[in-house]
């Protein structure tokens, strides 16, 4: 009876009893092998790429198992909350190709029947469990303030014994109702602790999905799952959550591992169904030779957001994140080069159970394979959406010059080995720019990079002499021909052969004629196939370009 005037005391307006909630909660329509996994995301900030890489770990397990995932926000420590985390999450997950089935969208709408699917407004979902601890002699309220904590630490060091609030040390755990209610009616805050029935000197035995087999101590403190604001603790929230929505693969970071014991015993205390966990260890940063975590402060490639910026194709980095979650996907990917990575199964016993090593050369080859796979058309899609947020200058290029655009980024694409010469859409601008007069212009403006061994007036007679013969609807034979013979008329070889059999009697070689044309054209010494560009430029802007040359070279 004194428990059950403890609960109306405590929690006087709650009317719920559990059984009132699981009819809302239903076992999910899914085949016993079906996992339900989640990302529990806290809005502190942009996500990071640890974050990423142990979400992608969990959407890929629920979704080849035909199971579900699902967003969780768990936003009780309003303390720490940015605005704006939200969006940048589910923004974030959509870029880089992780879908969620259920879960907050943008529209401030749940998607999902398990929700909601934000913490703060399940507050009294986690009250109806609380009152039930109480009113079965589970949970009790505490009114320790800090004060009363650090006296009992105090004389615990001096004990030289564990610190905490346990056993005979928790000075509340048999607090009667009439004090209870002295204090309430006092105005003193209190929080909610478990009753703790662990001891210290007993352990735990379980198998992490990640770690494999874990052995710990037991909890035996009463920990506290009320806040004294109402709000639950994260460790209640946890097994609230959890157990209601169904999941049976909780993976999240392992700086979680040592409270392993304490949820153990929350969701035995509830009479929950225990979900199985895996811990995985936080991506490393290389450094000169060694290799360090990853600080939120200090490293801006940290964050899912820089590589957005930066413009890896999202589904790039979940390629290289499937590399390190299995290191046997590479030969996988191998053998199967033009399948979705998708249709490739994880398997958390092979996972590296220490932190993976991320690798930007490896990044940036997995990503040049992915955008080499990608039509003109794809490619420039890719990046009009890219450059609308990061690369304005750009953005209103590409709109001006669409069908422009996408014959340039065709070159070389189109063959069977296509060019891999961007990892992400950074890379772009620099290497087209040449294509735009604007941009072109002001390139040429600082001159022309003439290669060293062929003189300025030498360069004028070549580009002289290429446009009058230049026929823009000749082939690629006709065209090299006329080269070669343009060549011969200038003295210089007309192959590298004859050049090499005899340096001495020529200017240079037919390689050095084409050299000077490309840098007419482009300004650049290093380009992709110079007919091929010329076709993309067309007759006019070839011909004024070359115009230009003479133009200047006068
Ligand atoms: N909100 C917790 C965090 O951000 C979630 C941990 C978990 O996945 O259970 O670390």
């Amino acid at each position: 009876m004194s428990n059950e005037n403890m609960a109306e005391l405590l929690f006087p307006d709650v009317r719920q009893v559990p059984a009132d909630i699981y009819s809302l909660y239903p076992p999910r329509n899914l085949s016993s092998s079906a996992l339900i996994t989640r990302f529990a995301q806290s809005p502190t900030g942009s996500l990071n790429i640890g974050g990423l890489y142990a979400t992608l770990i969990s959407e890929r397990l629920a979704h080849q198992s035909n199971g579900v995932f699902f967003l969780r926000i768990e936003d009780t420590d309003k303390k720490r909350e940015i605005k704006g985390s939200l969006e940048n999450i589910i923004n974030s997950l959509s870029y880089f190709g992780i879908h969620f089935d259920e879960g907050p969208q943008l529209s401030g709408d749940d998607k999902g029947a398990y929700g909601p699917y934000k913490q703060s407004s399940r507050i009294q979902i986690y009250k109806v469990f609380m009152k039930h601890l109480v009113r079965n002699g589970l949970a009790y309220p505490c009114f320790c303030d800090t004060d009363d904590l650090q006296k009992i630490r105090i004389n615990q060091q001096n004990l030289k014994i564990t610190t905490g609030y346990y056993g005979r040390w928790a000075n509340h755990r048999d607090i009667s109702f009439q004090q209870a209610k002295e204090e309430i009616l006092n105005g003193k805050p209190f929080v909610i602790r478990l009753k703790s029935s662990g001891s210290s000197d007993s352990r735990i035995t379980y198998h992490d999905l990640v770690k494999g087999p874990i052995e710990l101590p037991e909890n035996d403190q009463d920990i506290v799952i009320m806040k004294t604001d109402g709000l639950p603790t994260y460790h209640f929230a946890h097994a609230i959550d959890d157990y209601l929505m169904g999941t049976t693969f909780c993976l999240r970071g392992d700086e979680w591992l040592s409270s392993v014991p304490i949820h153990i015993q929350l969701f035995e205390t509830l009479g929950f169904r225990i979900p199985e966990y895996g811990h995985i260890a936080p991506i490393m940063k290389q450094v000169g030779a060694s290799k360090r975590k990853f600080s939120k402060r200090k490293d801006l490639d940290g964050t899912a957001d820089y590589y957005k910026e930066q413009g890896y194709p999202g589904i790039a980095l979940s390629e290289y994140f499937m590399n390190l979650i299995n290191s046997d996907f590479e030969e996988w990917r191998m053998t199967n080069p033009h399948k979705s990575f998708r249709d490739f199964f994880i398997n958390t016993d092979k996972m590296n159970a220490s932190g993976a090593l991320l690798d930007m050369n490896k990044l940036g080859d997995i990503s040049k394979d992915v955008i080499s796979r990608l039509t003109g058309k794809q490619v420039f899609d890719h990046l009009y959406t890219w450059s609308k947020e990061f690369d304005s200058e750009l953005y209103t290029l590409i709109d001006k010059n669409k069908e422009y655009t996408v014959n340039i980024l065709n070159i070389g694409r189109t063959i069977e080995k296509p060019r891999k010469d961007y990892s992400k859409w950074s890379d772009v601008k620099p290497m087209i720019a040449f294509f735009y007069d604007e941009l072109f212009e002001k390139d040429v403006l600082s001159g022309y990079k003439l290669p060293t061994n062929v003189s300025f007036d030498v360069a004028k007679e070549i580009v002289l002499g290429f446009s009058k013969t230049y026929r823009f609807n000749n082939e690629k034979e006709a065209w090299f021909h006329e080269m070669k013979e343009l060549a011969g008329e200038l003295g210089f070889a007309k192959d590298m052969k004859q050049y090499k059999a005899n340096p001495n009697n020529y200017k240079g070689h037919v390689g050095d004629v084409a050299m000077v044309i490309r840098v007419a054209l482009t300004n650049r010494t290093n380009t992709p196939d110079l007919f091929d560009i010329m076709k993309v430029m067309g007759e006019k802007r070839v011909l004024s370009r070359m115009q230009t040359f003479f133009g200047d070279s006068i």
